[in-house]
């Protein structure tokens, strides 16, 4: 599996969300996209998803031209990713919110699948599986918006891996999370590595970064402006005065 971020783009009027970036995410690897507020860590990972269209450039996958693509196919092709403001079904539960991604994120069709759901329609033992891998099967049947912070985070989480993905990208899990939860979510995003799954990383938290990704880009006024290990990360000298000046 090879991720391929071609001179991609995105232009909202006059600002230059994402500025001709280029970088190749490889198969297994943790990959860390850090940067300022407001480099262009989250609009890349929607420019990934489908959720806004380029200005120019591409995303490839495997050699397939992602780009035009909608974001169900792209969900098909293997493509999951977490939300910066988590997106849960408040009033399903913790199951059915995975349940229903599995089966469809739409809105509307929510309710009707998990009314299905409850009435015994299918009782994955994917589901549970997940459930365990998360640390919510004790959950399992309460409604998310009943859940902690962190345990929604991991929620979060758990749905994007419902849709059984080959690539995970991850847009600050671990944003408003305690050290103890970002602990955590560092060995089971190791997990999710370990079970085949490629990850990119976007994270505040250095530490989490800096301990967990093989390799890393930095991000600035929405160009790459460095790429390399994390100890290459470290004791680069544009990387450090971006952090400085922002
Ligand atoms: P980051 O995730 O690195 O904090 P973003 O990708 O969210 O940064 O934002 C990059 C820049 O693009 C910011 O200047 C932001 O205000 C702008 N931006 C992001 N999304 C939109 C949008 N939908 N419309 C207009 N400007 C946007
Ligand atoms: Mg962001």
């Amino acid at each position: 599996m090879m991720l391929t971020l071609e001179n991609l783009s995105k232009h909202f009027g006059g600002v230059r969300a994402v500025d001709d970036v280029s970088l190749t995410i490889r198969e297994g690897e943790i990959f860390g996209l850090i940067g300022p507020n407001g480099s262009g860590k989250s609009t890349t990972v929607n420019l990934i998803t489908g959720l806004y269209a380029p200005t120019t450039g591409r995303v490839m996958l495997d050699g397939y031209d992602l780009t035009t693509m909608a974001q169900h196919e792209r969900t098909a092709m293997g493509v999951a990713r977490t939300f910066q403001n988590i997106r849960l079904f408040g009033n399903l539960t913790v199951a059915e919110n995975l349940w229903v991604a599995q089966n469809g994120h739409e809105q509307r069709r929510a309710h009707f699948l998990s009314r299905w759901f409850r009435a015994g329609g299918e009782r994955g033992a994917d589901i549970d599986e997940l459930l365990e891998f998360s640390r919510l099967l004790s959950k399992r049947d309460v409604p998310a918006s009943a859940l902690s912070f962190g345990e929604m985070r991991r929620l979060e989480m758990a749905r994007a891996l419902a849709s059984n993905p080959r690539v995970l990208l991850l847009d600050e899990p671990a944003a408003g999370a305690s050290l103890e939860d970002g602990q955590l979510l560092a060995e089971r995003i190791r997990a999710v590595q370990g079970r085949g799954v490629t990850v990119l990383l976007i994270e505040h938290m250095m530490e989490l970064v800096m301990g967990i990704t093989d390799r890393i880009a930095v991000l600035n006024f929405g160009g790459k402006i460095a790429e390399g290990t994390p100890a290459e990360i470290q004791r680069n000298d544009d990387v450090r005065s971006a952090y400085l000046g922002s």
